[in-house]
């Protein structure tokens, strides 16, 4: 018998009848002899509302009171599940986070998993029964209910997946499947069959919302395999495996665009020893996600630090930069709300040269200006002005043949 964990997010259960259609694929699920554990977000835009609430009442929400409000959502969609599964005579038992074992630690509001009991998940399924656990949330060392950060329900789903060695852990959202672009920035954007874990990881660091990055580093140091498919069409969707891809995959799989982080200059810092140090601790401290950093080369000693950080830590990123410039008598801070990140993302990068001089002249081509860049050994990323990021997609979806699903292949080197 085969342990299945099923995750449904918001849209696969915003209301009667979806939550109702959740039933069904779960009674068939078990029907057809498997073990079921399902995680499932709150419904439809419940956590936003949710969100929208606290802030018409409070600037301050303190973390502990804003997770004790956002776990709620999920609890009205495990206990809703449960009384659908009921009906169409299904046992099953819903959990929150804590009730089954996830325990964080003390960051309210992207606390990370530490452990996974999951005692109760394995004495509800010996029972024969359906476990519902509700997503996105823990309790913590401190005893305090957590939650994981935007779309954590991935991470819940993953990590209980990981837990109780699942045999797979299938992710029901309201698109087919990873694409190898946004398709409404990119329509020729194509569905992918199968992509491996480190593309994943790469993409979903690169801002793809497909999955989140966390549930994605779980799957892969746990090897589970992950299916992302539609809950509305229920037609195969994307395998994330560990599997290499091989000769005849493409080199690139995909573009990434990112249009939610913020850009942050520091101008005029003086070049010596331990101003970086200095400046990106205090972010850290704070909990601030730095993701791109670009130093320039120093004139009169002078230099000017720019990073990126999700908007949503702008605020913060800004207040603890002022009080750092003082300190380094940096000259001045900006900050760049009207930017956007364009990646390519592909394993056959490692063995082809030319990748990155190909981006850029096609985006030199469209008159795509390039503000910063950083790279690892499969992906590229750019920031571009947000005005540009759809030409800079889908000339870079083209130039590299992922319109008609042709693999581009580097020109072989020259022979001397
Ligand atoms: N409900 C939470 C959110 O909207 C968690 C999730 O959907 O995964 O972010
Ligand atoms: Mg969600």
């Amino acid at each position: 018998m085969a342990l299945i964990v099923q995750k449904y997010g918001g849209t696969s259960v915003a209301d009667p009848d979806r939550m109702k259609a959740v039933a069904e694929n779960v009674a068939y699920t078990k029907r057809h002899g498997n073990d079921v554990v399902v995680v499932v977000s709150a419904m439809g835009k419940a956590t936003d509302n949710l969100i929208a609430l606290a802030n018409s009442v409070s600037s301050t929400q303190p973390g502990r009171e804003l997770d004790m409000l956002l776990t709620t959502g999920e609890r009205v969609s495990m206990a809703l599940l449960c009384m659908a599964l009921a009906d169409i005579g299904v046992d099953a038992m819903s959990f929150t986070g804590s009730q089954v074992g996830i325990i964080t630690d003390t960051a309210h509001g992207k606390a990370k998993i530490l452990e996974v009991k999951g005692d109760r998940a394995r004495e509800a399924l010996q029972q024969g029964k359906v476990c519902v656990v509700a997503g996105f949330q823990g309790v913590s060392t401190d005893k305090e209910i957590t939650t994981l950060g935007r779309g954590g329900s991935d991470t819940t789903a993953v990590a209980l997946a990981a837990a109780l060695d699942a045999d797979a852990c299938e992710i029901y959202t309201d698109v087919t499947g990873v694409f190898s672009a946004d398709p409404r920035m990119v329509p020729q954007a194509r569905k992918l069959a199968k992509i491996n874990f480190d593309e994943m990881l790469e993409m979903a660091g690169a801002g793809s919302k497909v999955l989140a990055l966390r549930s994605v580093e779980f799957a892969r140091n746990h090897n589970v395999p992950l299916h992302v498919r539609s809950s509305f069409t229920w037609e195969p969707g994307t395998w994330v495996t560990s599997e290499e891809p091989s000769m005849e995959d493409p080199i690139i799989s995909g573009v990434v665009t990112d249009v939610s982080e913020a850009k942050v200059t520091v101008l005029g810092v003086p070049d010596q020893p331990g101003v970086s140090a200095a400046l990106f601790e205090p972010l850290a401290a704070r909990n601030v996600n730095v993701d791109m950093i670009v130093q320039n080369t120093s004139t009169e000693g002078h230099t000017d630090i720019s990073f990126t950080v999700p908007r949503s830590d702008l605020k913060v990123a800004q207040e603890v930069v002022a009080q750092v410039a003082v300190q380094i008598e940096a000259k001045g801070v900006t900050h760049d709300n009207d930017i956007a990140k364009v990646s390519l993302v592909g394993a056959g990068m490692k063995t082809s040269p030319g990748i990155a001089a190909k981006m850029f002249r096609t985006l030199a081509d469209e008159g795509v200006n390039i503000e910063m860049i950083s790279t690892s050994t499969i992906r590229i990323s750019v920031v571009v002005a947000a005005s540009d990021v759809e030409l800079a997609a889908r000339s870079l979806h083209t130039a590299f043949g992922l319109d008609s699903g042709q693999a581009y292949s580097a020109p072989l080197p020259e022979r001397k």
